[in-house]
């Protein structure tokens, strides 16, 4: 039997205004109980909407919206037994930590007793327990992020929805509490919905990941899976870090040209004669001349980063990005010779939807 769904979203559309370009189209995703799904894809793609939607603070044009196998239709957003956290904390700025955090359980009219042992949990668990008697404004940003989060902790709510919690954050902040919102949301065993722009968030915290696109959804998969086997060329660039390249080529005889490089097409794979071809950067080998497939081409860019250095190569119109281990001494305007000839090649369609080729 296949486990119930927690938060299913069943062809949910939406349209803002009259004329303008839908910004959910048919999106359908299915969230099971204890699952992380982290919606991530560029500005503008529908990620905080579809959020909303589940929430209830927007209605959806059509489709259906459940959670815990409920329609939500007509159901306030207080009453769907979810809680969001937001980027902007919206944390009251007259109310100490401890009454901040108390807040919801009080609209509810639980009695004080049980709200004050809720908040000592939920501080526990996020270390907030000596700075319940501030105010947010004594706290620095990481903390009231913590505060915000205790906040939707204490209601025990049904569902987590996270609207890019960290985006105000610096980096090292970010990188810290991005680990422990993981080991807070499967220690607590929630179901939860997490929205970011962020391709490092995406890989590390979900169990699956549901990429967005102009309102659409493109895959929804394991972080694993998407990085391994994207759905789309758009996929394939948006995770992966620098992105893949994608080398358009010309199929025949077995052969694929992509101007400066000429490529075997894996035997038994039936490919269009446009297509597109994808290498992921740590898949360019950087190989003496001698070496079989070795193509010269010539360094535009090297960015030592420490543990590794990135390179932007170009030969003719083909512009390669790569990468090798620590700091590479080849420097901007040297020749390189690198090589595809045993890389794991990922093919596309060359039209506007980018289909993998399977
Ligand atoms: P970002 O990462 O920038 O927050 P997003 O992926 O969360 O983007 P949404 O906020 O869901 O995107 O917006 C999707 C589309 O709907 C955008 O084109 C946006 O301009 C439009 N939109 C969102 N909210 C409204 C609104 N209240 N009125 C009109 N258009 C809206």
């Amino acid at each position: 039997m296949t486990a119930p769904l927690e938060v299913e979203l069943d062809r949910v559309t939406k349209r803002f205004e009259e004329g303008e370009g839908a910004a959910l189209r048919e999106v359908s995703l299915g969230v099971k109980k204890g699952e992380l799904v982290v919606v991530v894809g560029p500005s503008g793609c529908g990620k905080s909407t579809t959020l909303r939607i589940v929430a209830g603070l927007e209605e959806a044009d059509s489709g259906a919206v459940r959670i815990g196998g409920a329609s939500m239709a007509g159901v306030a957003p207080q009453d769907r037994d979810v809680a969001m956290v937001f980027q902007g904390y919206a944390l009251y700025p007259t109310m100490t930590v401890r009454e901040n955090m108390e807040f919801p359980l009080k609209m509810r009219k639980v009695d004080p007793a049980e709200r004050r042992k809720r908040a000592d949990e939920a501080a526990d668990l996020l270390e907030l327990g000596r700075l319940m008697d501030r105010l947010p404004r004594q706290l620095s940003g990481g903390q009231r992020q913590r505060v915000a989060m205790g906040r939707a902790i204490v209601r025990r709510p049904r569902v987590f929805l996270f609207d890019e919690p960290l985006s105000n954050l610096d980096a090292a902040l970010r990188q810290e509490l991005r680990v422990e919102i993981g080991v807070l949301v499967r220690e607590l065993g929630v179901t939860a919905i997490y929205v970011t722009h962020d391709q490092v968030e995406a890989m590390t915290l979900a169990d699956r990941i549901c990429i967005m696109k102009k309102g659409a959804i493109q895959q929804v998969a394991p972080p694993r899976t998407i990085y391994e086997q994207p759905a789309t060329s758009f996929v394939a660039t948006f995770i992966g870090a620098p992105k893949m390249n994608l080398l358009e080529g010309r199929a025949s005889g077995g052969m694929i040209d992509c101007g400066a490089f000429k490529l075997s097409a894996p035997a038994g794979k039936r490919l269009p004669e446009r297509v597109v071809v994808g290498v992921r950067p740590e898949d360019v080998r950087l190989v003496d001349p001698s070496e079989e497939g070795a193509t010269k081409l010539e360094v535009a860019v090297a960015e030592p980063l420490g543990a590794e250095t990135t390179f932007v190569l170009r030969a003719g119109d083909v512009e390669l990005r790569a990468r090798a281990p620590g700091f590479d001494p080849r420097a901007k305007g040297s020749s390189v010779h690198a090589s595809l000839a045993r890389a794991p090649l990922h093919f596309f369609d060359a039209d506007e939807a980018g289909g993998r080729i399977a």
